[in-house]
Parts: C-alpha cells; sequence; structure tokens
C-alpha cells in the first residue's frame, strides 16, 4: 500500500526545463510510493498569462492557508519573454509576489554529498543562509556634493543632526529600515533554525552602528526572549548574537551544521560566497519562510533554458534534479511533521538518502564530475531520467 497523506501540499509548477524535471520526479520518485495529494497550481508563464496572474495571488493565498508549498522553477518575464510568450503585460517575478504576500524569509542550504565536497574543508554540514529582504542600502537614497556643503538629518520632531559638513566633494547616503519588518525577519529566521533543529546566529556591527544596527541586535533579542526561548531549550538549540566579522572568523573555522541570518547587504554578499564554496548552484535548496510559520520550498537555480532549449530540438539533457527533489522531500517533510506521519517523514528521508548515495557511488548529472573527489569512486555523467532512475532503484 502506498504512504497516505492527510493534508494536501500546495504544489506551484513552473516553466522550462524544470517543469520537465517536476513531472519526472513525480513519476519515478513520488507517485509510485505516496498517494501524493496537492492543491495544483500551474505558474508556467502561459497559465499566469493567461490568469493575469492570479494564479500566483492563489497559490500563495493557498501556502497561506495549507501551510506548506514546493514551487517549480519559473520565468521571471523580461522584454525577450514578453515577445517569446507574447504576454499582454510584463508580470512580476512570482517569488516576489509571493515573499511579499507571505512576508517571508528566503532561507538557502547546500546539499552535502559524499564526494562532493566544500572547498572548506572543515565544513562538513550545511550552513543556512537567511537574508534580510528589505531595505538598508537597497532602499536608499544617495547624493554627490561636488562642491561639497552640509547635509543634515531633519528629524519629525523639529531636531537635526549633520551628517557632515565638508568643502569639497562628497558623498552621502541616507538608509532605513523598520521594527516591523525586522521583527518578521526575527521570527522567520527563529521559526526556520527551530524546524531544522540548528543554532540560529545572527550578526550586525552595533559596535560601531550604535542606533541602526543595534536596533536589530535588540529586536531580535526580544523576539527571542519573548517568543522562542523556552521552544529552543527544549529543542536543545541556541540562538547566538555575535559581531558580522567575528561571525565570518567563527564560521571559517566551524563545521557548519547552523542557521545565518544576516542584515540585507551581508546576505546579498555571503550567500553567494557560501553556494560557491559548497560547490554548484544546482546542488542549493531555498526556502521561503513566513513569520508565523508557512513554508514554500524550491530550488535555487533558475529554469536552465539552455537545456530546455536542447531538449526541445530532441536531446537528451543532463540537468542535475537534485535541488528540485530537495523541494520536495523538505515539503514532504514539513507536511509530515505538521500531520504527524511518521512513515511519510521517514519516506523522505530515505529518497535524501538514495540521491545521495547515488551520487556518492559515482553516479550524477554532467555537471558534477568536475566537482567530484572520491577515492576509489570515478564519476559518471549521466541523462537526467538515468539519475532519476538509478536513484528510483536504489530507493
Ligand atoms: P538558471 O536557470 O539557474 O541557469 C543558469 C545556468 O546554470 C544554466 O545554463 C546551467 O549552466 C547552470 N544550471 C542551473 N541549474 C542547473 C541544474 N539544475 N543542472 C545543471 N546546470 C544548471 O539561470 P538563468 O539561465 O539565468 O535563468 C533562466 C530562467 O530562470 C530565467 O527566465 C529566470 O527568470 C528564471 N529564474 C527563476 C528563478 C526561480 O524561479 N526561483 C530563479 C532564477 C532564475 P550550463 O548551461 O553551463 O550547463
Ligand atoms: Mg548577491
Amino acid at each position: 500500500m502506498k504512504i497516505q497523506m492527510k493534508t494536501p501540499l500546495v504544489e506551484l509548477d513552473g516553466d522550462e526545463m524544470t517543469r520537465i524535471i517536476w513531472a519526472e520526479i513525480k513519476k519515478t520518485l513520488l507517485e509510485p510510493f505516496i498517494d501524493l495529494k496537492t492543491e495544483y497550481y500551474d505558474l508556467g508563464l502561459k497559465n499566469r498569462e493567461a490568469t493575469k496572474d492570479k494564479i500566483t495571488v492563489e497559490a500563495a493565498e493557498a501556502i497561506k492557508r495549507l501551510g506548506v508549498g514546493v514551487k517549480c522553477a519559473t520565468i521571471t518575464p523580461n522584454a525577450e519573454r514578453v515577445k517569446e510568450y507574447n504576454l499582454s503585460e510584463m508580470w512580476k517575478s512570482p517569488n516576489a509576489t509571493i515573499r511579499s504576500i507571505l512576508d517571508g524569509t528566503v532561507f538557502r542550504s547546500p546539499i552535502i554529498a559524499n564526494g562532493i565536497s566544500p572547498l572548506i574543508p572543515l565544513w562538513k554540514k550545511p550552513i543556512t543562509i537567511a537574508r534580510h529582504a528589505y531595505g538598508d542600502v537597497y532602499g536608499g537614497v544617495e547624493a554627490y556634493l561636488p562642491e561639497g556643503g552640509k547635509v543634515e538629518l531633519a528629524l519629525p520632531d523639529g531636531s537635526k543632526k549633520t551628517v557632515a559638513e565638508i568643502e569639497g566633494g562628497f558623498i552621502v547616503q541616507g538608509t532605513h529600515n523598520t521594527d516591523k519588518s525586522i521583527r518578521s525577519f526575527a521570527r522567520s529566521s527563529f521559526n526556520y533554525a527551530l524546524s531544522r533543529r540548528e543554532d540560529l546566529w545572527f550578526s550586525a556591527k552595533d559596535t560601531i552602528s550604535k542606533i541602526y544596527d543595534r536596533r536589530f541586535r535588540d529586536v531580535f533579542g526580544e523576539v527571542y526572549n519573548g517568543e522562542f526561548k523556552e521552544k529552543f531549550a527544549s529543542a536543545g538549540i541556541n540562538y547566538f548574537y555575535t559581531l558580522i566579522d567575528d561571525a565570518v572568523a567563527r564560521i571559517m573555522r566551524s563545521e557548519g551544521g547552523f542557521v545565518w541570518a544576516t542584515k540585507n547587504y551581508d546576505g546579498d554578499v555571503m550567500s553567494d560566497m557560501l553556494a560557491t564554496v559548497f560547490g554548484s548552484l544546482a546542488m542549493m535548496t531555498s526556502v521561503l519562510v513566513s513569520p508565523d510559520g508557512n513554508c514554500e520550498f524550491e530550488a535555487a537555480h533558475g529554469t536552465v533554458t539552455r537545456h530546455y532549449y536542447r531538449y526541445l530540438k530532441g536531446e537528451e539533457t543532463s540537468t542535475n534534479p537534485a535541488a528540485t527533489l530537495f523541494a520536495w522531500t523538505g515539503a514532504l517533510k514539513k507536511r509530515a511533521e505538521l500531520d504527524n506521519l511518521k512513515e511519510l517523514a521517514d519516506f523522505s528521508s530515505r529518497l535524501e538518502n538514495a540521491a545521495l548515495d547515488t551520487i556518492a557511488e559515482g553516479v550524477m548529472t554532467k555537471d558534477l564530475p568536475p566537482l567530484f573527489k572520491r577515492e576509489n569512486v570515478v564519476p559518471r555523467g549521466v541523462s537526467t531520467k538515468e539519475f532519476l532512475n538509478a536513484v528510483g532503484e536504489r530507493l
């Protein structure tokens, strides 16, 4: 008998090569074993056009209602796509729409397979990074004063603070953030660390920025003490605040195995560094977590357009399905946790292990052999289908 589910998952289908892989994963690795229950939303660009993008909003509302979603990569239209798909409008990025409805934070974690080792040998476990996606320099205003002058910060109470008074050219920048956004970010971060049962680190530069960065630190502290301290204690995990430069130094010598919440700019820079150290975009998963704990799982990469055009010509492609597969297992595990379905949770872990073991024993898509190093194992690059079948056999 197949594994039963209680509540459906919200399934958000997508575009191009990942849409093909999506169907293959379901057919080869999920439907033969699980009585898969999903509420299906087709976010493929054709259907976004047909529904005037209402489908994206409906899918986000469904995640709010059901708690867990899994999303295939989707095209974010640009001028070329508007032509290619004959669009009536340049629809917004679905990820941006969903993120604003869920008020969520994106967490990125690497998939670590034996043989695909991080460039930093000490790192044994994933480091998940969360980037605050609001404000700071991304919502800043700037000016260049070639002749110099005086710049003041005028506050609503009528008082003023001098930013700079300089003869000769200078530059200034005004940035902001809000209590509300920082609080949501903190809640999402604590919730996510709790669901992974890993410590949460948060870093800023409050020794230098005594009001701005200090406010971040204080809000995280308030949310932790008020809402998460006991939950963390019973899960056996810790919350750790440290200065950003100290965090970087500690991370370099760590084993990994924690969640790192970062301010907007720090996350922008550090997420690219982490992705590179852990190997490949095709081995990076991503979860959007709302402050009240709703989750949407996806691969960090896009729709792999170049492979899709080859697929359309009839070529068998070797596109790595790992991140999309782990989006499914992540979502199934979360569903299993919420509905208390041990069999489903165990199956999801077995499926992840089958994929990791397949790679570790040398069978992988063609993006990975150049990164693979394991004694007595010669890596073999195979097609997506062959890889999924090998995982299926092992399962
Ligand atoms: P991409 O789809 O991530 O692919 C860029 C390149 O990275 C590919 O050409 C391929 O390199 C390699 N790659 C990425 N994923 C791979 C995988 N699973 N297996 C093997 N190789 C992989 O980025 P893009 O080409 O810039 O964007 C394509 C479309 O995706 C765009 O329309 C964009 O809007 C959309 N996008 C969506 C999301 C999302 O939904 N979350 C995120 C990013 C981009 P080689 O060609 O060298 O093999
Ligand atoms: Mg970046």
